[in-house]
């Protein structure tokens, strides 16, 4: 409080003093001297005043000084204090306006005396102006309650002392769907909750309701006792008609207070928490949800809180460490379960937030640092006493955070790897062995994995492809060992399961073909110009590699030398080639022999009659051989016969051929020619042997010819009826003077020129 002091008269001094102490009560005490001061004061109305006290002892002094302050419009309650007892003086000063009149008593104690004539004068004109006054602050604080109220996002009610609604603000209406033209004026403001009448907690609180009444309506509802404001009560409950499917109400209420702290009204505040306890229901549910997941699951799981208490330790985890829930639960010392001494576990480290160093401190070359989720530890370990005896765990801790992103808790996972654990190790075991078997075998072999890449190479296959196992182990370059570009291997074709065709795209022409052996696999040779000195032949197998489950996870390619083979074998074909061209060729003339002819023809005679194609046959027989033998000799004469057959050889097609029938008879078979066309070449052949230079003694020439027979083919007939019909044309040649041609028509048997 306030307080300006006009203090007019030294001689009351000492009084006012004690009267001021006495109202101030610790307050702020403004002291004036002079009217001219105080007014001044006034005037500024930079300080607000709460009390005015003007004491002096002379009641003309008193007024004049109290009706210049007055006459400032700014003066709060005055209250004069004066040994003075005139009741003129006193009259005077509160029909000015002044508040209270105290004097000092006989007893010299201050006390308000007003007599009684002037009690009747100024209690009209007072208690109207106080009246006045009271309302205009009131209308004033009542105002701004309203805007307080109304322009509050919080629904919010004030009632009266009558329990009348005065106030029913905006979001009120909204909550409750209660209009506040309806309620304000009423006390019907249970009907915005309730079905029947009760009182609210408004009510309750402007009543200066105790606990025990309270407890009454809100037993159940979570109230409580402001500790802030005195009378003030908060609770909270669920209202099925609010919103859809109703609504979690807050509730405050607080008793308003006038000046002079009587209870005049109450204010209650609702806050819809209807959000925030679903969220905090879900919350609930969510754990009960988690404790039946870590309950119900089969891997062991125990979770510890901020302090690192067990709080869940589920049935697996009973069995696979020994101890009973109700033993674990709220305990700190879990490790001696496992390690038999006191020290962290996993989820303790994970829970404290422990750096990999840490972790490294308990778990060295055993643990890993999740690659998913922070903070997520796992380790593989070897536990010699168990309650199953000696087993491997797999252990994975990861900490536990609230919405705010605190650690609070963690929680471990325990899996029992034993079995894996040995698989695995009988699994190394046979790798050893296989990877002995490989380097140790004199066969160039290499495998690959399943994404291809080299796992084996060993010492035969180094030798032979000239690249270094240290090279290929790990890579998918197998390639490199044998081609200039990257293409896939036999083993990678066989690893993705190739399909015959795939196969014959890679390998087509080399001799590929499945394996009789191993289903899946696959079998070629190829000739490799880059190995060794002149290139190598390799003959090389291919298999898939297949798991227990008959998967295929790897595969097997193995390489043999097999040159010196397909050499032998290429010797070998080259000298039955030639073989067989000697069989078939006559020495001298290097035509075709006779033998042949037999087979030619024959087939010949075949393909003309299938295909319905001519076919020709012609019969060339040198005209007076003997004399020229018996003339010139025999020599001479075999260079006749290789004359004739370099004739032959000169008029015919490609597609024609020629043999050495008899001594110094040929043949001829024209496949796809008719009379016509062969009997045309006959006579080329005739004309350039007739014509051809022959000189068995030097300077001498010599006129050698040939009589030639001509037919056709007859689909049907027989090869000995086909030649006998041509030769009738050579003898017929012979008959009409030899160096001719004759041909038979096969229809008719005249003889044509
Ligand atoms: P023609 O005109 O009627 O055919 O009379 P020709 O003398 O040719 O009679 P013929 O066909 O009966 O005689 C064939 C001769 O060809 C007999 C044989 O000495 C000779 N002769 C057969 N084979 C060879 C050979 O390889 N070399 C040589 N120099 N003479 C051969
Ligand atoms: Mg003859
Ligand atoms: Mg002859």
């Amino acid at each position: 409080m306030r307080i300006l002091l006009l203090d007019l008269e030294p001689t009351a001094r000492k009084s006012l003093a004690k009267a001021v102490h006495w109202l101030s009560n610790g307050g702020e005490v403004w002291p004036f001297r002079t009217v001219e001061a105080a007014v001044k004061q006034l005037d500024d109305r930079d300080t607000d005043f709460q009390l005015t006290i003007i004491g002096g002892d002379d009641g003309d002094q008193l007024l004049g000084a109290f009706t210049a302050l007055a006459a400032t419009g700014n003066i709060p309650p005055t209250l004069i204090v004066s040994a003075c007892t005139s009741v003129e003086a006193a009259i005077g000063l509160l029909k000015a306006g002044a508040e209270d009149f105290i004097v000092r008593d006989a007893e010299d104690d201050w006390i308000r005396r007003l007599p009684d004539e002037a009690a009747a004068i100024v209690s009209r004109s007072q208690s109207q102006r106080l009246r006045n006054r009271l309302d205009a602050d009131l209308r004033e604080s009542q105002r701004r309650l309203m805007q307080i109220v109304d322009g509050s996002s919080v629904a919010m009610f004030v009632i009266d002392h009558r329990h009348h609604v005065t106030h029913w603000n905006r979001a009120c209406e909204i909550l409750t769907r209660i209009a506040t033209s309806d309620i304000v004026g009423t006390n019907q403001q249970w009907r915005a909750f309730y079905s029947e009448e009760r009182p609210c907690m408004a009510d309750l609180v402007l009543d200066g309701a105790i606990e025990a009444r309270v407890a009454q309506y809100y037993g159940n509802k979570g109230y409580r006792s402001s500790a802030v404001l005195a009378g003030t009560y908060e609770a909270e409950d669920f209202f099925p008609n609010f919103g859809d499917g109703g609504r979690w109400l807050y509730f405050t209420a607080a008793p308003l207070k006038d000046d002079h702290g009587r209870v005049i009204g109450a204010i209650e505040t609702l806050q819809d928490i209807t959000e925030q306890k679903r969220a905090k229901e879900a919350l609930r549910e969510n754990e009960t949800l988690l404790r039946q997941i870590i309950e119900c699951s089969s891997v062991a799981t125990f979770v510890i809180n901020e302090k690192h208490e067990v709080t869940h330790w589920n049935r697996a985890c009973e069995i696979l460490l020994g101890r009973k829930a109700d033993t674990a639960i709220g305990t700190r010392s879990l490790a001696r379960e496992v390690y038999h001494h006191d020290r962290p576990v996993l989820a303790d480290l994970v829970l404290q937030g422990s750096s990999d160093a840490v972790i490294a401190l308990y778990y060295e070359g055993r643990y890993r640092k999740s690659a998913i989720t922070d903070g997520i530890f796992e380790v593989e370990d070897l536990f010699p006493d168990l309650p199953g005896g000696e087993r491997w765990l797999h252990f994975a801790a990861a900490p536990l955070r609230n919405d705010d992103g605190q650690t609070i808790g963690a929680i471990e996972t325990l899996i029992d790897i034993t079995e894996r654990k040995h698989a695995e190790e009988r699994m190394l075991e046979s790798e050893q062995r296989l990877a002995q078997i490989i380097d140790g075998s004199a066969v160039a072999t290499f495998v690959i994995d399943r994404e291809h890449r080299v796992t084996h190479w060993n010492q035969a296959c180094a030798a032979l492809t000239g690249l270094p196992t240290s090279e290929l182990i790990g890579t998918n370059q197998q390639w490199r060992a044998f081609y200039a570009d990257e293409r896939p291997c036999m083993a990678d074709l066989v690893l993705d399961g190739a399909m015959e065709a795939r196969v014959a795209q890679y390998y087509g022409g080399k001799k590929y073909h499945r394996s009789l052996v191993v289903k899946g696999g696959f079998e070629a040779e190829d000739f490799f110009a880059n190995f060794g000195s002149n290139g190598r032949w390799l003959y090389f197998t291919a298999a898939p590699l297949r798991n227990s489950q008959g998967e295929v996870i790897g595969a097997i390619e193995t390489l043999q030398d097999i040159t010196e083979q397909k050499s032998a074998e290429e010797n070998l074909r080259q000298s039955e080639e030639r073989y067989r061209v000697l069989s078939i060729t006559d020495g001298m003339t290097q035509l075709y022999n006779a033998r042949h002819f037999a087979q030619r023809l024959r087939e010949e005679m075949e393909r003309a009659e299938r295909y319905q194609h001519p076919l020709a046959l012609m019969v060339l027989d040198v005209d007076n051989f003997k004399m020229f033998n018996d003339t010139w000799g025999h020599v001479e004469g075999d260079q006749v016969l290789i004359r004739l057959a370099k004739s032959i050889n000169q008029c015919l097609r490609r597609t024609d051929q020629a043999f050495r029938y008899g001594g110094e008879e040929f043949v001829a078979l024209l496949p796809e020619s008719n009379m016509e066309m062969a009997e045309a070449a006959a006579e080329r052949v005739r004309a350039t042997f007739a014509g051809a230079e022959i000189c068995p003694v030097p300077n001498q020439p010599v006129q050698c010819t040939a009589s030639i027979g001509v037919t056709t083919f007859v689909p049907g007939e027989s090869p000995r009826d086909f030649v006998a019909r041509a030769d009738s044309g050579t003898y017929e040649a012979k008959r009409q003077g030899k160096n001719r041609v004759i041909r038979i028509t096969p229809k008719s048997a005249d003889f044509e020129i």
